[in-house]
């Protein structure tokens, strides 16, 4: 089993993100290493788009 459509019927069981410790967001993706919501661990700058519009630490970047 891979990590296709397979194996998502087991991620119920382990915790896939814990709270990442720079954005305070449940986000940290513990096998991959890095935070989905600000990129840390992955980026030493912030993951941040043009287009998206959310909030960093309860203060809005726009
Ligand atoms: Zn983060």
């Amino acid at each position: 089993m891979g990590k296709g459509t397979a194996s998502f019927g087991k991620h119920g069981r382990s915790k896939t993100h814990i709270v990442c410790r720079r954005c305070g967001r449940r986000s940290y993706n513990v096998s991959k290493g890095y935070c989905a919501a600000c990129g840390f661990g992955k980026s030493r700058r912030i993951r941040r788009y043009s287009w998206q519009n959310k909030k960093f630490n309860r203060i809005r970047i726009v």
